[in-house]
């Protein structure tokens, strides 16, 4: 069971505007870490959807942090005051825990958000933080998520056998 653990989310998610910021920060979690491609804008936009810039600054508003961490190639996102890490390469850590450690924040104080099982959640839980599965804003994305998506709906029937 242990390498199921790893790919298991400890929290799914309908709408990411309903992430309950306030509970992750009692509970002394103020890193946010998101994805951006299909959980914070579309597929290869640079636009943050409107109705996640209240759940954003509301973060930044609580001294919060926002690190947003992407696979995806490097563009231009205007958000002022958050982290913008390109080419990740999720589910490996390397690129985020040498982020973390140049500012010297704990993975206790984070969570990762995402909406791929096998990059975001896999990582998130590589590096030890508290991870928030997302419904995928859109069906459009690149061709090896699709493929991914296959593997995810046969490891939750698998699951859901148990
Ligand atoms: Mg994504």
């Amino acid at each position: 069971m242990g390498v199921f653990r790893k790919l298991l989310p400890q929290e799914f998610l309908e709408d990411l505007s309903s992430l309950d910021v306030d509970r992750f920060f009692n509970s002394g979690r103020d890193v946010f870490i998101f994805d951006f491609d299909n959980t914070l804008g579309y597929w290869r936009s640079q636009k943050i959807e409107e109705r996640f810039q209240l759940l954003l600054k509301k973060i930044l508003s609580s001294n919060g942090k926002i690190i947003i961490a992407s696979n995806g190639k490097p563009r231009q996102i205007s958000l002022d005051g958050v982290d913008v890490i390109w080419r990740v390469r999720k589910p490996f850590t390397k690129k985020i825990k040498e982020s973390l450690l140049s500012q010297g924040i704990d993975v206790k104080r984070v969570v990762l958000i995402g909406d791929q099982i096998f990059t975001d959640v896999l990582a998130g839980n590589l590096l030890g933080a508290y991870t928030v599965k997302v419904k995928p804003l859109s069906k459009t994305e690149f061709f090896g998520t699709k493929v991914l998506r296959v593997f995810e709906r046969v490891l939750f029937l698998f699951l859901r056998k148990r």
